[in-house]
């Protein structure tokens, strides 16, 4: 299966990384987005971040005006018809997603591979709403796309092995690794990362320690290059409390059960870096802890 053309839908955190990656790696692109304001802003994020790049010399001057010239936007998203695979990275809602894949499938090519950015939302189901499940799978990216090497490649119930193969030739392409995961909720990343960092705020609920000292703890007896509490903070506490949610529900085991305390922050709005506090406050520049 020859790819020269990828689609991607929505142009946020995620696209304007997919966008970035793709078109350094030869692919045409084509982006779109409901809102012009996000393919303005996204175009010129994609132009700072290869400008860094040029600047450290990890790519040349001319590689990035060529790799810009390979992503085009548009706001209407039957633009995308041309496109041999397309992967969806709009907000995280189901009705969205199958609303975008019901308004593409009268205008792809019948051999046009479908594929998800989502870290959540069941790939099989997603897969059943369309006329092809054979030819739909995840294509997970971890964020900040064009710096983190790994990418999970998540078969439906129904995914072929040449849309899988077809996929994982692409992130060859990219110059990534490719993790196979099968769908069951939160997949292999955040299936082990996100009960982790749950088991990390239970530690400091029940003052077992404090926040310097769980996060000294297991960058320094676990050599984690992170703790647990300050990649929360990074990540954003609401994020981490949804897929915690979507593991609790998903696999019906208390074990994956919230911690209250990480519930509490999010309640309170302190969702990290994001929101200027989390388990630290950064409000003055520097991160001081809040326990
Ligand atoms: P975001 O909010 O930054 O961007 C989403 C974009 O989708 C917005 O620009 C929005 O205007 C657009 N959009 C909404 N409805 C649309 C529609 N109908 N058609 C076209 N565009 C539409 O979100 P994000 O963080 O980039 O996340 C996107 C997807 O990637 C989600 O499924 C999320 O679960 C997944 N994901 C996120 C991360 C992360 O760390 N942020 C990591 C891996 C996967």
């Amino acid at each position: 299966m020859d790819i020269q053309t990828i689609g991607i839908v929505g142009a946020g955190q995620m696209g304007n990384g997919i966008a970035h990656v793709m078109a350094l790696a030869g692919y045409d692109v084509l982006l779109t987005d409901v809102s012009a304001e996000a393919l303005q802003k996204a175009v010129e994020i994609v132009d700072g971040n290869m400008g860094r790049q040029v600047g450290r010399g990890k790519i040349t001057e001319a590689e990035m005006v060529a790799a810009m010239g390979r992503i085009k936007t548009t706001t209407t998203l039957t633009d995308l018809g041309p496109s041999d695979l397309i992967i969806e990275a709009a907000t995280e809602r189901e009705t969205i997603k199958n609303a975008i894949f019901e308004d593409l499938l009268p205008h792809i090519k019948p051999d046009t591979i479908l594929t998800s950015n989502t870290s959540s939302i069941s790939i099989t189901r997603l897969a059943s709403r369309t006329d092809r499940p054979e030819k739909f799978m995840g294509f997970h990216f971890m964020n900040p796309v064009p710096v983190m090497q790994l990418v999970e490649l998540i078969r439906g119930i129904a995914t072929d092995e040449e849309t899988f193969n077809a996929c994982k030739a692409v992130v060859d392409k990219l110059g990534k690794t490719a993790a196979s995961a099968e769908d069951f909720p939160a997949f292999i990343v955040n299936r082990i990362l996100m009960p982790m960092i749950n088991e990390a705020v239970y530690t400091l609920y029940e003052g077992v320690g404090s926040v310097k000292s769980i996060d000294s703890s297991l960058k320094l007896g676990a050599n984690h290059p992170m703790g647990p509490l300050e990649l929360a903070d990074f990540i954003g506490l609401d994020t981490c409390l949804a897929i915690m949610n979507v593991l609790h529900d998903g696999l019906a085991d208390t074990k994956y059960r919230p911690c209250p305390l990480l519930t509490k922050y999010v309640e309170a709005g302190w969702l990290g870096r994001k929101s200027q506090r989390g388990f630290y406050d950064y409000r003055s520049g520097e991160a001081i802890p809040t326990r």
